[in-house]
């Protein structure tokens, strides 16, 4: 990028970072209103700009003046990462030169890896920029701080020593690749990150080492689900309560999680999330959905209704912090992440996790380290787990006893067969997969 180029869209960031940090206490009618201009916007845009869309309009009978109010977006089909590889030339807005734009990939967890095109001009690299930062600076990141990323797809030509990537106003971030544990507390010592930015499953293995010369001011987690058992790790092995974030390759950042821990605030000014039931109908505040996302911020791929394939339950508390942004309760991991009882029935692998946590591990957070639930059959599970540092057998029994007792209260006793192994794979991405099922 050329030197004024750079400048521009700094000075842009800037001026959206203020916004941002000022629209973050207006009151919700007017953050609903900005919501809605834009969401407006980018249908208009959509249907005038590009091929896909226009025809899905047209042959839906849909014009953007039909959408009034956020009820009226639920005339619009969701769109899939199938949709979006099939009319993939399509999707981009007409008069574009494709071979400006930047592109991203998805890491194709779901089965369907995605490529996505962007546009590389001022506009949205600010606002990009401007939404990186704020999610930082309200959690209390400081210029100067140390700020380190250990990361599944950093690649191996990344040297922790070297890379050093100008975030904003002088935050330096040191990008780690997923070393092998002993080399990564060995490097961590080393450099003694102010914040520490990673996976939930890389905290818990650091966990299971000495620690003590680790203290990052701020834990930030990304990229898998945050268990309660990563909660309870991180609170006891580095002190602190992890800051969760949510956001894709797709949109970037979209939600995070504030000082006061409960749930993640969703910035309207760049997206509308809608959370679905099975028969794409709304659930209400309280209910676990399937999050549909319309982006704002991308003109040359606009994405509209699009399903991300992850679980969240939407809410309509207030938090503590005064910020009027709306709250996600949590998030659930994957769409497809359910347990099958032997009926048919379906519950959130969330409720295997729970009783995980809250019979066994709450009161022995060490006893094991990684887990995964694979469902084999409908009428049994494995547990697979990995020794913690303070293991001790009698916690296999307690593990067995409490799972078929959550079942036995569901009326749907699944048999419950535990594997002690020595590690949890890790997936291309650097993640781990907590749950797996093999019946759906
Ligand atoms: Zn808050």
């Amino acid at each position: 990028m050329n030197k004024l180029k750079k400048l521009v869209t700094q000075a842009m960031a800037n001026y959206y970072l203020h916004q941002l940090r000022k629209d973050q206490w207006r009151n919700p009618q007017q953050l609903k209103e900005i919501q809605f201009e834009r969401l407006k916007a980018v249908i208009k845009h959509a249907y005038d700009y590009v091929p896909y869309y226009h025809r899905l309009f047209k042959s839906i009978n849909i014009n953007p003046s039909d959408i009034r109010n956020f009820e009226d977006v639920r005339k619009i089909p969701l769109l899939s990462k199938i949709d979006v590889q099939r009319n993939f030339t399509d999707m981009v807005a007409r008069g574009v030169d494709i071979s400006r734009l930047s592109a991203g990939a998805t890491s194709g967890s779901t089965g369907i890896p995605l490529k996505v095109l962007y546009d590389p001009t001022f506009t949205r690299l600010g606002y990009q920029d401007a939404v990186n930062s704020y999610v930082l600076f309200e959690r209390g990141v400081k210029p100067g701080d140390n700020f380190v990323t250990v990361w599944g797809r950093a690649s191996k030509s990344i040297r922790w020593s070297k890379k050093y990537v100008k975030l904003w106003r002088g935050i330096g971030e040191t990008v780690v690749p997923l070393f092998p544990p002993a080399k990564l507390v060995k490097i961590l010592r080393l450099i003694k990150p102010d914040v520490l930015n990673t996976f939930p499953s890389v905290l818990i293995t650091l966990a299971d080492y000495d620690v003590s010369e680790i203290n990052p001011r701020i834990i930030f987690t990304g990229g898998e689900v945050v268990t309660e058992h990563c909660r309870e790790v991180c609170r006891k092995a580095f002190g602190l309560e992890p800051f969760e974030g949510y956001g894709c390759v797709e949109f970037g950042n979209l939600a995070f999680e504030c000082e006061e821990h409960c749930g993640l605030h969703m910035i309207t000014n760049i997206a509308f999330i809608e959370f679905v039931d099975e028969a794409d109908e709304w659930v209400s505040a309280g209910e676990q959905g399937e999050i549909v996302v319309t982006g704002f911020l991308n003109d040359v791929m606009p994405f509209i209704r699009y399903r991300l394939g992850d679980l969240g339950i939407p809410t309509d508390e207030k938090c503590a912090c005064g910020r009027s942004w709306p709250l996600i309760k949590n998030i659930q991991g994957r769409i497809d992440d359910f347990l099958v009882l032997p009926s048919g029935k379906k519950i959130s692998h969330f409720y295997v996790l729970r009783a995980i946590f809250h019979r066994v591990l709450r009161e022995n957070i060490f006893a094991i380290s990684h887990y995964q639930v694979i469902q084999d059959r409908k009428d049994g599970i494995i547990l697979k787990i990995v020794k913690g540092k303070e293991f001790s057998p009698e916690i296999l029994d307690m593990l067995r006893k409490s799972l078929q007792y959550e079942f036995d209260k569901l009326g749907e006793p699944l048999e419950v067969n535990i594997e002690i192994v020595d590690e949890i794979p890790i997936e291309r991405t650097g993640k781990r997969r907590i749950f797996i099922s093999k019946v759906i």
